[in-house]
């Protein structure tokens, strides 16, 4: 007989779950709260434009990437062209492009920001490279002394133990870099590990630097794409999709679980929670909610985004980079932000926005606290401060913007983000890989309950969808061979 899995959770962790239960043998049925998957990395549809929700950066598809690697073991192809730029970084009204291309990158950095950054970069690029080549060796973390002693054989492992307990910052070399090149960094980080150059270990850093080198994927449709066929190859297969069934509540049921939904309860074996931890400790029943507190209290806060979805004129020109990051000089007075990422969808995408138009989405990180107990009007109010902000910052290095038609505009706060997936104070970006949280030690999404465990980017390795593929390969493994059982440490 079939072994049953319930997934929880139709975001990037939860379908890449549900597809290796699958694999597995189980009858598997995801359950997903709203009316499209894919979470932080979905996408909606306003006045004929196609918007990615967050998520737009694409990498990772090569075979010997952790993405292609998941891709290619789920037997699900996926293609798309690679940018020609990679990615603009702006200050003070100068773009600094970044490509494949290491030795334009290489001169561009010089020019920007001189040699001695220059070389900082390229050895940070390098030790990337590494870091990724031992990320798809290495069972991490270990699920016990095999593991270890398995990471304590590998001599690259070794080479890279100092890059983990020195900051990014402290290898830039003192006095040496302009203010502006360390802005640049702190942002730049920022994104790809929730964390400045100085709370950085200097490996997250470099694979957070790394990866602007790297081919970026335009796929059409953008990154939701990557998402939609998930899921559509998981019902193809024969696993059960529920949309618009949220789940509530939590339980143990005899050797398994059982789940309430508005429709009524569900049972299965194993339970897979592609939630954050806060939200698993949420909907747990009590005698399980204990297994998600000590995770709560170690890892109690994350940041949270302000974004906005543009539908506009096609201003921006043909050679121009698909994605921009935006370091500014002040602060955005409501978000908090001190940089916004844009990414502009493929000129020839039809399927994102009508003939001479793009669908724009920008991001910032936002401090999630201060957007709680706003009354509707209070927060219009700031979500309309968000998108007016957000503009303007897109019209420093665009000013035709300004002019052109925008027939979409649609600000999003913490509170937008929280009502979109569900996640506790709209805490869209994983934990920040940090000195503090590898300290508390990174969630595992183990929870000591046999047949229990949680995938998503609160799971390491965390934030990004290429992670939570990666993140969800380890977790069901160690659920199918009984390692998440009673008897390994409690980390969920
Ligand atoms: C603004 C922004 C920009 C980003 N940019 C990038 C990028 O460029 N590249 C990249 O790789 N990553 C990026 N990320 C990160 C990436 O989007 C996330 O790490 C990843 O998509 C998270 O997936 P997840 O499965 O952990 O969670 P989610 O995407 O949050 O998925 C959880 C799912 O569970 C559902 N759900 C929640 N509660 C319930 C419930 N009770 N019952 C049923 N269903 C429920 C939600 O509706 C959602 O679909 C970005 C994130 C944001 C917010």
């Amino acid at each position: 007989m079939k072994r049953s899995s319930i997934v929880v959770g139709a975001g990037a962790g939860g379908l890449f779950a549900a597809l290796y239960l699958q694999q597995a043998g189980h009858d598997v049925m995801l359950l997903e709260s709203k009316a499209h998957v894919g979470g932080c990395a979905s996408a909606f549809s306003a006045k004929g434009f196609r918007f990615l929700s967050g998520a737009t950066t694409l990498i990772g598809l090569e075979p010997e990437m952790p993405l292609g690697r998941v891709l290619a073991e789920l037997e699900v192809p996926f293609a798309a062209p690679i940018a020609q730029k990679n990615i603009s970084v702006w200050q003070r009204g100068e773009p600094l492009t970044l490509s494949r291309d290491t030795g334009a990158n290489t001169e561009a950095l010089t020019r920007a920001h001189g040699e001695h950054f220059a070389q900082f970069w390229n050895r940070s690029v390098q030790l990337g490279a590494r870091g990724w080549g031992l990320i798809t060796q290495l069972h991490f973390p270990p699920r016990g002394p095999g593991d270890l002693l398995g990471a304590a054989r590998n001599p690259q492992a070794w080479g890279l133990l100092p890059a983990l307990l020195q900051s990014t910052a402290s290898k830039l070399g003192g006095g040496l870099i302009s203010d502006a090149a360390k802005a640049m960094l702190d942002e730049l980080l920022l994104v790809s590990t929730q964390a400045r150059a100085a709370n950085t270990p200097w490996l997250f850093g470099a694979l957070g630097m790394e990866y602007l080198q790297r081919p970026l994927y335009l796929a059409e449709g953008g990154m939701a794409s990557l998402l939609e066929r998930l899921a559509e190859v998981f019902v193809r297969r024969g696993g059960t999709l529920k949309l618009e069934t949220p789940v509530s509540a939590f339980a143990r049921q005899g050797d398994g679980f059982r789940v309430q939904t508005r429709e009524g309860v569900l049972d299965a074996e194993h339970l897979v929670l592609n939630l954050t931890h806060w939200d698993a400790k949420r909907l747990a029943a009590p005698e399980l909610a204990g297994k998600f507190a000590g995770t709560v209290a170690r890892h109690s806060d994350a940041w949270a985004a302000c974004t906005l979805h543009l539908g506009v004129e096609d201003v921006f020109g043909d050679d121009v980079a698909p994605y921009h990051q935006l370091v500014l000089e002040q602060t955005l007075p409501v978000s908090g932000a001190h940089s916004a990422f844009v990414t502009l969808s493929r000129r020839d995408d039809r399927s994102m926005a009508p003939p001479g138009f793009r669908s724009v989405t920008m991001s910032c990180h936002a401090p999630a606290r201060g957007w709680e107990g706003l009354s509707d009007a209070e927060h219009g109010q700031r979500k309309a401060a968000v998108g007016e902000e957000l503009l303007s910052a897109l019209a420093g290095p665009f000013p035709q913007v300004k002019s052109a038609a925008k027939p979409v505009v649609l600000p999003g706060t913490p509170k937008t983000w929280q009502g979109f997936t569900g996640r506790w104070g709209g805490r869209v970006g994983g934990l920040p890989f940090d000195f503090a949280t590898l300290r508390r030690g990174y969630p595992t999404g183990r929870t000591g309950v046999r047949g229990l465990a949680r995938v998503g980017d609160t799971v390491f390795p965390g934030q990004s969808v290429p992670a939570c593929a990666w993140g969800a390969r380890r977790v069901v493994g160690e659920l199918l061979s009984g390692a998440a059982s009673p008897r390994t440490r409690t980390a969920g």
